[in-house]
């Protein structure tokens, strides 16, 4: 297994004032910093500004009155923590001196005035922007999907609360369901989720509807882990879960709204819940103002995070293409700090350094056996690449599993205490 230091958040950001040559940049004025999105990224590229203690005005605008994690929401599922845990409060964020926080939507942003207009229609304007706003759905590429189909098929997959359907639905199933995911092609956020939602899941059904069923139906012929996730599936589950590769029938092609089936393959299937993870892309408001490309992600210039489409707009989080590098929070978390850090290093009139990322990230297949992934990854011809990777052995012991648990359940109260605390 190949190791990667994981850096500190905490050093990072004592390095991220270092980057910055703690110099001031009140000599030429106090300079306007805008975040659209109060989730992992924006927070993270808002701390590591402050942290700089750079004369620099920064607001946050986020429509939410706080966050909840899409991560860990797995674990909700299968009752090992409280759906109460996924909620942050944005209290302790909002006390921070000099982040002024808008409680509302971004609604558009004129490039070419350097300003925001919020649901408020209130206008905001920034010499430097940066958009945050995770990601969006591409709810027409299913036919019968829409917005309101989502109530019947929920997907589960944006914020963290809306597991709470799902989790409902779950608990209303009699023993003995059939219950079905779906899961899109890449590129879509955090690839090895699904994956721990069906392991959450059947550890639910086994334990109270030991009848019941789990069936995947993926369009991809692979998953992150797969060779490590299949064993442990059979060895906690049996043949609870099935998994269904792309060339074995796996892709989805239509739902239907009236009697709740899907067809699969062309074959109708009807399920006594399919949790439908749709294809995604970025965020509404990063496609509204012409930040995506035509893959509807937004491209970016690898040592900044520097819009490659608009100048002067920053875009992080799962809203990018990030090459080599994986949707998730951890990944977030590090582009938000990079990008914080190239932000100030702009304003301050130097250039921004190369920097380094990274991912890690821990997956729960049952009570106390967890899984790994991630690496360390670097700026390369445009292209964020990788330079060292890691993921749990295949075969380990259990001790090394459960071991990977408890990292798993620590990097959630780390992360979520740096974010929010
Ligand atoms: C089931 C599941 C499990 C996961 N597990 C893991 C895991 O174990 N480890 C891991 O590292 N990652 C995991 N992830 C991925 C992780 O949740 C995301 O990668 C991460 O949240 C991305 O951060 P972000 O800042 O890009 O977006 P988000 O955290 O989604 O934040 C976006 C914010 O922008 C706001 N916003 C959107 N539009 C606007 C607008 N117009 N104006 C103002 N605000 C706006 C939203 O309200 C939101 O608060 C998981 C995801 C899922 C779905």
């Amino acid at each position: 297994m190949v190791s990667i230091k994981r850096r500190n958040f905490i050093q990072g950001l004592v390095s991220a004032g270092s980057m910055l040559s703690a110099r001031r940049v009140s000599a030429q004025g106090r300079k306007k910093v805008v975040i659209i999105g109060g989730g992992v990224g924006g927070i993270t590229a808002a701390r590591t500004l402050l942290a700089s203690h750079l004369d620099i005005d920064v607001t946050v605008i986020e429509p939410n009155a706080f966050y909840t994690t899409c991560f860990s929401s797995g674990l909700v599922l299968a009752g090992f923590q409280s759906r109460s845990e996924l909620d942050f409060s944005y209290y302790n964020l909002k006390r921070v001196e000099n982040i002024a926080w808008v409680q509302a939507r971004a609604d558009h942003i004129d490039a070419d005035k350097s300003v925001v207009r919020l649901s408020t229609g209130d206008v905001l304007s920034y010499d430097r922007l940066i958009v945050a706003p995770g990601i969006g759905f591409q709810l027409s590429a299913i036919e019968g999907y829409s917005k309101s189909a989502s109530f019947l098929f929920p997907h589960a997959y944006d914020l963290g609360h809306r597991i709470d359907p799902l989790k409902a639905r779950l608990k209303a199933l009699d023993d003995g369901a059939l219950l079905a995911i779906s899961v899109p092609e890449r590129p879509y956020r955090c690839t090895p989720a699904p994956y721990e939602r069906a392991s959450m899941i059947a550890h639910y059904l086994k334990t109270h509807k030991s009848k019941s069923k789990v069936i995947i139906f993926d369009s991809k012929n692979e998953f992150p882990l797969m060779d490590r996730f299949l064993p442990a599936w059979e060895r906690f589950y049996g043949d609870m879960i099935e998994w269904v590769p792309a060339d074995f029938g796996g892709k989805l092609d239509a739902v239907n709204v009236a009697d709740g089936s899907i067809i699969v393959d062309g074959e109708i299937i009807s399920p006594a819940l399919a949790n439908i993870i749709p294809p995604q892309r970025a965020g509404d408001i990063a496609l509204t103002v012409g930040l995506a490309d035509k893959s509807g992600w937004c491209p970016v210039d690898a040592v900044s995070l520097e819009s490659t489409l608009i100048p002067k707009i920053h875009v992080i989080g799962d809203a990018i293409d990030a090459g080599d590098m994986s949707k998730s929070a951890h990944s977030a978390a590090s582009l938000g700090y990079v990008c914080g850090a190239a932000v100030g290093q702009f304003l301050i009139g130097e250039a921004p350094t190369i920097p380094d990322y990274e991912n890690a990230c821990y997956f729960i297949v049952a009570q106390d056996h967890g899984l790994k992934v991630g690496g360390s990854y670097r700026p390369k011809d445009g292209r964020i690449v990788g330079k060292k990777g890691f993921s749990s052995a295949v075969g380990e012991t259990d001790s090394v599993r459960k071991a990977t648990a408890f990292d798993g359940v620590n990097w959630y109260q780390q992360t979520t205490q740096k974010l929010f605390g």
